[in-house]
């Protein structure tokens, strides 16, 4: 068996974590290719190193003095160094980064640091190869990540290292110029490696133990999940749900390769499975909720527009024109509505409202702001029969207004509209009649 194992910014954010994350691989042999994330929050207060190297950078593409605040990221470094009692010196690397910050190599390169460093700290620590990911990793002129070549060079490199690490979050255009992902994109990197390594299993190590059948800040002590497929795991993360970059998935998902969701600060817990598809019933019928608040629903009404070819390509396009991505269409006999994320849609809202009356002349457009979506997400849905009667009558005793209703033809899905004052209630609703009286 071969292990690819990635630890997120909480996991090594002092000497501490660095001990226990040092047992964990060590409780392994498996656990041969090891991906860090840059040292994290060592508590709520604290800073992460990433965005310690952003702020320095900035003052550096200024021309201001950053030597203070380059001192304050040695000595998060050094800290876990002197925790360890290695031997290794980050001098000759901080020399560099002075120099090339002040030569301006750009805020990509100044973040990348983070990893880069925390990279060489691991190798040291584990006796392990050092990978530099700008080696291995590669972006196109555009910044666009290139998954054949790096999956060539990164697979033929590691044919050459029994055991090593290779930094997260970064890699190299081709002239060199050092490129990073977006952020939290250490875990896409993870993913990146266990593709070129074959491996068996993905662990991603964090902070928590695995993904929530709901978000914890609105429901007390959530229960978790022990397995999810890919499928629902996108919805469930495009909805909030935010454990793993929503790119993650992508390089292991055609390769038969799990991602385990594990907790460093947990070790024995199982975690969540993520897999391409499973025969496993989830404990209950629906597999996870999540939701964002921050919609707006716009109402367009036509006598007949049902009958009229085109009516609804022409409205979409008007939300087109003005650069406007939607979210939901649901529909009726006259009516059409289009379901927008409000902060992207109010500074365009006249020019939207113009481009419909041009297009379509309805009879009347009415606007509806400050709407919440929910998903209610699971693979059981599809053989349970009353899912979507059982979310209806919990949100009717609970008195929540449903405002939508559209249920995805994957029946994975289940996405509901609400005020954004009912949004919370509407969850915890939810909540109750599936995962505490299991109905
Ligand atoms: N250190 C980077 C960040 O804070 C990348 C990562 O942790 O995945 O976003």
């Amino acid at each position: 068996m071969k292990k690819v194992v990635k630890f997120g910014g909480s996991s090594l954010a002092s000497a501490e974590q660095f001990g226990k994350v040092g047992a964990i691989i060590r409780a392994d042999k498996d656990r041969r290719y090891v991906v860090p994330s840059a040292p994290g929050k060592r508590d709520s207060k604290d800073t992460k190193v990433t965005d310690m190297l952003y702020g320095a950078y900035a003052l550096a593409e200024k021309g201001k003095d950053f030597d203070k605040e380059l001192e304050a990221i040695k000595a998060r470094y050094q800290e876990i160094i002197d925790g360890l009692r290695l031997e290794l010196s980050l001098d000759k690397e901080f020399e560099k980064v002075k120099a090339d910050f002040k030569a301006k190599a750009g805020s990509d390169y100044a973040a990348s640091r983070g990893e880069y460093l925390n990279g060489i700290i691991m190798a040291d620590y584990l006796g392990y190869d050092f990978i530099d990911a700008a080696e291995v990793i590669f972006f196109d002129d555009n910044g666009n990540f290139m998954p054949d070549k790096t999956n060539e060079v990164l697979r033929d490199r590691l044919k050459e290292s029994e055991r090593a690490v290779i930094p997260g979050f970064y890699g190299a255009k081709l002239d060199g110029t050092i490129k990073t992902f977006s952020r939290g994109g250490s875990d896409i990197t993870g993913s990146i490696v266990a593709k070129a390594a074959k491996v068996d299993v993905y662990e991603n190590w964090t902070d928590v133990s695995g993904f929530l059948v709901a978000d914890p800040r609105v429901i007390d002590n959530p229960k978790g999940i022990d397995t999810i497929t890919y499928r629902e795991l996108r919805e469930l993360s495009y909805m909030g749900a935010s454990v793993l970059h929503e790119d993650a998935i992508f390089p292991v998902r055609k390769e038969g390769i799990p991602i385990n969701i594990r907790n460093t600060n947990a070790p024995k817990d199982k975690g969540t499975w993520i897999v391409e598809d499973t025969c496993q019933r989830s404990k209950y019928t629906i597999t996870g909720i999540a939701g964002k608040k921050g919609f707006c629903a716009i109402n367009i009404e036509k006598d007949g527009m049902n009958s009229e070819v085109g009516f609804g390509r022409k409205v979409l396009q008007a939300f087109e024109q003005n650069g406007i991505s939607f979210e939901h269409v649901p529909s009726g006999i006259d009516t059409m509505t289009v379901f927008v994320h409000q902060s992207e849609f109010e500074e365009k809202e006249q020019n939207v409202l113009a481009t419909i009356h041009k297009l379509v002349q309805p009879d009347f457009i009415e606007l509806e702001a400050d709407l919440a979506l929910i998903a209610v997400v699971g693979r059981g849905m599809r053989q349970t029969r009353g899912t979507a009667g059982r979310i209806f009558s919990a949100l009717a005793h609970a008195n929540v207004n449903v405002k939508m209703i559209d249920q995805g033809s994957s029946e994975l899905n289940i996405i509901i509209g609400v005020k954004n004052d009912d949004f919370e209630e509407a969850i915890r609703a939810i909540y109750r009649i599936f995962v505490e009286i299991q109905l």
